[in-house]
């Protein structure tokens, strides 16, 4: 029986943006947006005009889903972002930036954020020496993220070796070595995301 694949694209054709969901396959002509940049559905071409609500619902379902979360811990950050000195959306976006499981994902690591939440999920990822498995721990400045040296040999990890990726300017990945660190808290501008976050808190706010 053929293997129904198209599940992650659909949320991009939903969204009507690229989020980044399958790797490589995102940056090559393969990609559905590229090729089909419609709503999935029978009623895709033809939906009705969106209302306020609706605009800040799908900017909230579009980041949401970029970073791969579900409605509770999305909404957990937003929480916590309120509990922030700061803009709370711009709180909200670092949080989700600062989450293990996209720091990793952003070092190159993982080739996409479920990919490197997996990684993370099976115990392949130390913190400050640490193994730490859990994909949503916050990651500080000044911590260190390497590869379980018992892991290095996987052929995953193996590849890394001396390539040069390309990385948010918070973050540093030593191919080579492979161990990064944290360098600085994501700014607004790090984040590459096309994202209306005051929509978000608006929605969250009514
Ligand atoms: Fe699919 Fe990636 Fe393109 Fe999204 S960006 S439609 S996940 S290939």
């Amino acid at each position: 029986m053929a293997k129904y694949t198209d599940a992650d694209c659909r949320l991009c054709r939903r969204e009507g943006c690229k989020l980044f969901l399958k790797g490589d396959r995102c940056i090559s002509p393969k990609c559905a947006i590229e090729k089909r940049p419609v709503v999935p559905g029978q009623h895709g071409m033809g939906r009705k005009k969106a209302t306020e609500y609706s605009l800040q619902l799908r900017e909230k379902q579009k980041v949401k889903r970029a970073y791969g979360l579900l409605e509770k811990q999305f909404k957990q950050s937003y929480e916590k972002a309120t509990r922030m000195k700061g803009v709370v959306g711009e709180n909200m976006l670092s949080l989700l930036e600062r989450r293990l499981d996209n720091v990793v994902y952003r070092m190159g690591i993982g080739d996409s954020r479920s990919e490197s939440r997996q990684i993370v999920n099976h115990g392949h990822i130390c913190v400050n020496g640490k193994v730490v498995n859990i994909p949503s721990y916050i990651v500080k400045v000044g911590d260190e993220i390497s590869i379980k040296e018992s892991k290095r040999d996987l052929p995953k990890f193996k590849q890394l070796k001396g390539i040069k990726i390309v990385m948010p300017k918070w973050l540093e990945f030593d191919s080579n070595k492979l161990t990064g660190k944290i360098n600085a808290l994501p700014k607004r501008d790090d984040i590459d995301l096309n994202i209306q976050e005051h929509m978000i808190i608006e929605l969250y706010s009514r």
